[in-house]
């Protein structure tokens, strides 16, 4: 992928078998992204308008940015992402510019899918009237948002997904119709969808026949996927410990890993 100035570009190449569980929110993802742009004409006919943003909330690690990139494969779009606390750490003036040169970007390369991580750092919510008068940066990149949000009217094939972890710190204006219509949680894997993922990041991986991921995925209450994926590093990393030249990585290994290894996920994060 080409990296300029904090905007990524890449043909995305996670697909939705690469993600574990989460069978439904695919389902609503492939309608709300994938079927305006592959079948626009369908759309057409039938008089629908499609939604333009899509957020998607829930704990860290849990693939949100992994799905809306297998969104932007399956619809073969080009994939757009930009960082909110990266556009909100930059100087005066240059985050608004370098939001409206990556919608520029999108509508020339459409069908295009642009991701926003951490939107809330972008959309933080307006506390009514500040006393000094001055607009913040956060008031400006918003504004900027709804602006290049409200003119996507005329560009088609243009779908903005935006991710957080803090639903509640964004602006409302953001929910508006005609914005983000589409609100998706994102939940951490309960134990099926943990077997899931552990099948999935061990795919690549030589494993011992005494290997039982079902039993694994038990034991992994409250990991979330990125902590799975490092899970099965960390097991072929103590296989490899033992013996560099190790033919395949065993129970034992992954025994090893889980001891080592905290969830991140809390009990209350996820009830
Ligand atoms: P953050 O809020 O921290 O940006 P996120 O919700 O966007 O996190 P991702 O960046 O998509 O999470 O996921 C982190 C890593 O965990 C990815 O590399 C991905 O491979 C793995 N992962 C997370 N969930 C799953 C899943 N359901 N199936 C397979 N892999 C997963």
């Amino acid at each position: 992928p080409s990296i300029t100035r904090g905007v990524t570009k890449e043909l995305s190449i996670v697909t939705w078998d690469d993600i574990g569980g989460l069978k439904d929110l695919k389902r609503k993802l492939q309608q709300a992204v994938e079927w305006p742009i592959k079948h626009a004409n369908s759309f057409a006919r039938l008089g629908i308008s499609p939604i333009r943003g899509v957020l998607l909330h829930g704990p860290p690690g849990c693939s949100k940015t992994t799905l809306a990139k297998a969104a932007a494969h399956a619809a073969q779009a080009s994939f757009f992402s930009l960082s909110g606390a990266e556009l909100y750490s930059k100087y005066v003036g240059e985050g608004e510019a370098l939001l409206r040169r990556t919608f520029q970007k999108a509508r020339l390369a459409a069908p295009s899918v642009l991701f926003f991580d951490e939107a809330d750092a972008i959309a933080p919510k307006r506390h009514g009237g500040n006393s000094s008068g001055n607009v913040t940066v956060g008031e400006r990149l918003l504004s900027t948002l709804l602006t290049e949000m409200d003119g996507l009217e005329l560009a088609t094939g243009i779908i903005v997904l935006a991710a957080t972890n803090r639903p509640h710190a964004i602006d409302a204006a953001l929910l508006r119709p005609g914005r983000f219509d589409l609100v998706l949680y994102v939940p951490p894997p309960d134990a099926e969808g943990r077997r899931e993922i552990l099948r999935i990041h061990t795919r690549k991986m030589k494993l011992g026949t005494d290997v039982d991921l079902d039993l694994m995925a038990e034991r992994t209450d409250l990991f979330t996927g990125a902590d799975l994926q490092g899970l099965c590093r960390e097991a072929g990393m103590a296989a490899l410990r033992e013996d560099i030249a190790a033919d395949a990585v065993y129970d034992r290994h992954f025994q090893i890993a889980r001891a080592s290894l905290r969830p991140s996920l809390t009990r209350s994060m996820v009830e």
